[in-house]
């Protein structure tokens, strides 16, 4: 008896899985390539200097955020390392804090 039920459920079970592979076919429109290794790891990389603001750049966006690590790929240890040295970085004027405010709008 308890046998039948579930097997009959496993059935329901098939068709609604095929609804979620139509879900998918979706999501693969956002064709969003990103590099999974940490950039600081694969290049072996143990120290960021903050006067090297030609690297610190690429984890920082046009209006001085730093990228968040889920984008930027990079893992804790070096993202955390990251930050301290953009911060240093904005410190010594290397790095805006924030973007340009157009002087037209003041
Ligand atoms: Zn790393």
């Amino acid at each position: 008896m308890a046998y039948d039920h579930s097997s009959s459920g496993g059935g329901g079970g098939g068709q609604q899985g095929d609804d979620r592979n139509n879900r998918r076919g979706r999501n693969k429109k956002k064709s969003f390539h990103r590099r999974k290794v940490c950039r600081f790891c694969a290049d072996h990389i143990k120290t960021v200097d903050y006067k090297d603001t030609k690297t610190l750049r690429v984890f920082v966006t046009e209006r001085g955020k730093i990228v968040p690590r889920r984008i930027s790929g990079n893992c804790a240890k070096h993202q955390r390392l990251l930050t301290k040295t953009v911060l240093r970085a904005r410190y010594m004027a290397l790095l805006p804090y924030t973007a340009m405010v157009p002087s037209s709008q003041y």
